[in-house]
């Protein structure tokens, strides 16, 4: 602090200014009123939220929050950057406020005395483009996420606030929300009152072009996928894949027996517009996939795992969670060690219920696992100096955030490092049981408890192994802290479920497909890196081959021995240095430098592959088996 500083704040304190305020804590009691939340979202030329929040209040200190720990984001996430405009009043007079000096998301006041609602006016600035953030409105439709137009009372849960909400869209445009409607006047919806808590879980998705499909017909607790495009004819599923998305009910309801919702809604958008999005609520969720979904079904194959994993996440992650990933209100510290459960094991069912219910083959599943497996067979390069377990520290790290060296500094591996944990827990529940259990009954065992409760039923490490232990009696503890310690190469689960790891010069449909999605030519497994039709170098793998000879993600590739750079030219020349021991050279650019780069490498084109193991039992095939 500099002496002016100093003087200044010596000078206000004698001056009888108060002194900082802190944020109270949150409460288990109940807040007195209701809060009124008006959301204007009519405005997609600016792509402007505009909000007009009513708060029953009390004269004195008061405290509001805009939601910073958004559940699902596993970090502290809330778009407080894009708030502005904010005023608050009472009477039609401005109450002056001040953040918190150490926390962006509080903002105190003094409520004047005869005061008993205070009016608080902002607008939410969406995103106009993917640098600023997500894009959630686009001519066609929108995404409303209530936690970004609504600021809430410090110093109580936030299931205690109660919240009357409304939205008014542009004219015509259709919505669906797991929250239930009160009226509707025009294009204005009014919901019934409903906890801050589970307002924030109820998302809205509304467009122009929309269709509702029943995905259990007849069921007394309803499931409905509500589809938005960018064009009508995008709605348009076929049988089969009507089909498939009814089954995934159905596949998911015969390992779990129960749910937690009085009914449920997918949110999905079919759309190259609006920002695909895959996030989970206890009665809905929030999905985005690209237009061909329906309309190319058979190319469209690789995203179809998505709804399978947010649909489970109802179960695991909603309500059964990780203690400390549960809090009381928004803008507490979310703790994510139990992160390899909420979303390893979630990962596991969304590969698993794809295949199940027919939203992948078994060619596809196999594939995938396929291409998992090889992501940790040579030991995943960062394993020589982080475990799983520390990957669950990334969301609040790195924020999703691109990485230099992603597979040496790893990423959010809790997911697919989960998903091979609860592959090797599967193949030792079923060589223990001799093929009476497997996964399966641990989930139902887990998860399925208390039908229709939607509240949080909250779980620590020890629960999970007291569960395991309840259906085969094992050294559980040590078995899963050997693989979030990294003491077990994760890829041994694929040969534990009776499967190998093998290479050959074919690429499958999973590398393929994600070629296409990552708009990447895949030499991770030869030379070790994906690079860009146009030569620029996606990822290098840490000391692979082509690390080894100097090269780095910033590079472009610019010719293959002496040949202007094309995909296939360097598959050719990868290929034909298989019989030969020139090695591989490339002429790259780094900044405005070119230099030539030689690679020794002669192992051929390799892509990863799962073949039985003879002699072992093929517990996989089980795995992915429809029930
Ligand atoms: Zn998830």
């Amino acid at each position: 602090m500099k002496h002016t500083a100093l003087a200044a704040a010596v000078l206000g304190a004698l001056l009888g200014r108060p002194a900082l305020a802190e944020v109270p804590p949150p409460r288990d009691v109940a807040y007195p009123g209701t809060l009124s939340l008006e959301v204007d979202a009519t405005d997609l030329s600016h792509r402007i939220f505009r909000v007009h929040e009513d708060v029953p209040v009390q004269a004195g200190p008061l405290t509001l929050l805009y939601p910073a720990w958004i559940p699902g984001h596993h970090s502290q996430s809330g778009p407080i950057d894009k708030v502005a405009g904010i005023e608050i009043s009472a009477n039609g007079q401005a109450i002056p406020w001040e953040r918190d000096q150490g926390n962006v998301y509080a903002f105190h006041l003094t409520v004047p005395e005869d005061v008993d609602r205070i009016r608080v006016d902002f607008e939410f600035l969406s995103p106009q483009n993917r640098e600023q953030g997500r894009v959630v409105m686009t001519p066609e439709m929108l995404n409303l996420q209530w936690n970004t137009v609504a600021f809430y009372p410090a110093g109580y849960y936030s299931r205690r606030i109660q919240v009357a909400a409304s939205v008014t869209l542009p004219a015509g445009w259709h919505l669906a929300t797991a929250l239930e409607e009160e009226s509707h006047n025009g294009d204005s919806h009014t919901f019934k009152t409903i906890d801050f808590e589970n307002l924030v879980d109820s998302p809205i998705f509304a467009g122009i072009h929309f269709k509702r499909i029943d995905l259990d017909p007849g069921a007394k607790i309803p499931v409905h996928l509500n589809v938005f495009a960018d064009k009508a004819k995008d709605l348009e599923a076929s049988d089969e894949a009507l089909k498939a998305h009814r089954a995934l009910v159905q596949q998911v309801y015969k390992v779990y027996g129960t749910q937690h919702y009085d009914h449920y809604d997918f949110l999905l958008a079919v759309t190259d517009k609006m920002s695909h999005i895959g996030l989970e609520h206890h009665r809905s969720s929030e999905n985005g996939v690209n237009e061909n979904y329906f309309t190319e079904w058979d190319k469209s194959w690789m995203s179809r795992d998505l709804l399978p994993h947010e649909f489970n996440h109802s179960w695991d992650g909603k309500y059964r969670r990780p203690a400390g990933v549960w809090t009381p209100n928004f803008n507490e510290v979310k703790r994510d060690h139990g992160l390899w459960v909420y979303e390893g094991q979630t990962q596991y069912w969304g590969f698993v219920f794809a295949a199940r219910s027919g939203l992948w083959s078994q060619d596809h599943a196999m594939d995938m696992m396929a291409r998992l497996a090889a992501t940790y067979d040579k030991g995943r390069p960062g394993m020589v100096w982080r475990n799983i377990l520390d990957t669950t520290n990334d969301p609040t790290m790195a924020h999703r955030r691109p990485k230099p060296f992603r597979n040496y500094q790893m990423s959010e591996d809790y997911y697919s490092g989960g998903q091979l944990i609860w592959l090797a827990v599967d193949a030792k529940l079923r060589e223990l049981s001799h093929d009476k259990h497997s996964l399966d009954d641990f989930t139902k065992a887990f998860f399925g408890v208390n039908p229709g409760a939607w509240d949080v039923d909250t779980f620590e490490f020890d629960d999970i192994v007291k569960t395991l232990d309840g259906i085969e009696k094992f050294d559980w503890a040590g078995f899963l802290d050997d693989r979030l310690k990294g003491h077990v190469n994760l890829s041994r689960s694929m040969q534990d479920q009776g499967w190998q790891l093998v290479y050959d010069d074919k690429a499958s449909d999973a590398i393929k497909a994600s070629e296409k999605r990552y708009k990447g030519i895949d030499f991770l497994y030869s030379l070790g890196f994906m690079v860009g039709k146009d030569g620029n170098l996606h990822d290098v793998l840490w000391d692979s081959p082509a690390f080894n000879a100097g090269l780095s993600p910033s590079m472009t590739i610019v010719a293959v021995n002496g040949e202007q750079f094309d995909p296939d030219v360097l598959k050719d020349a990868v290929a034909a240095a298989k019989d030969d021991t020139t090695p591989i050279a490339l002429l790259v650019k780094s900044f405005n430098q070119y230099h030539t780069v030689t690679i020794d490498y002669h192992g051929g084109l390799k892509y990863p592959h799962l073949v039985r193991i003879k002699g072992k039992k093929d517990y996989l095939g089980e795995v992915l088996k429809a029930r």
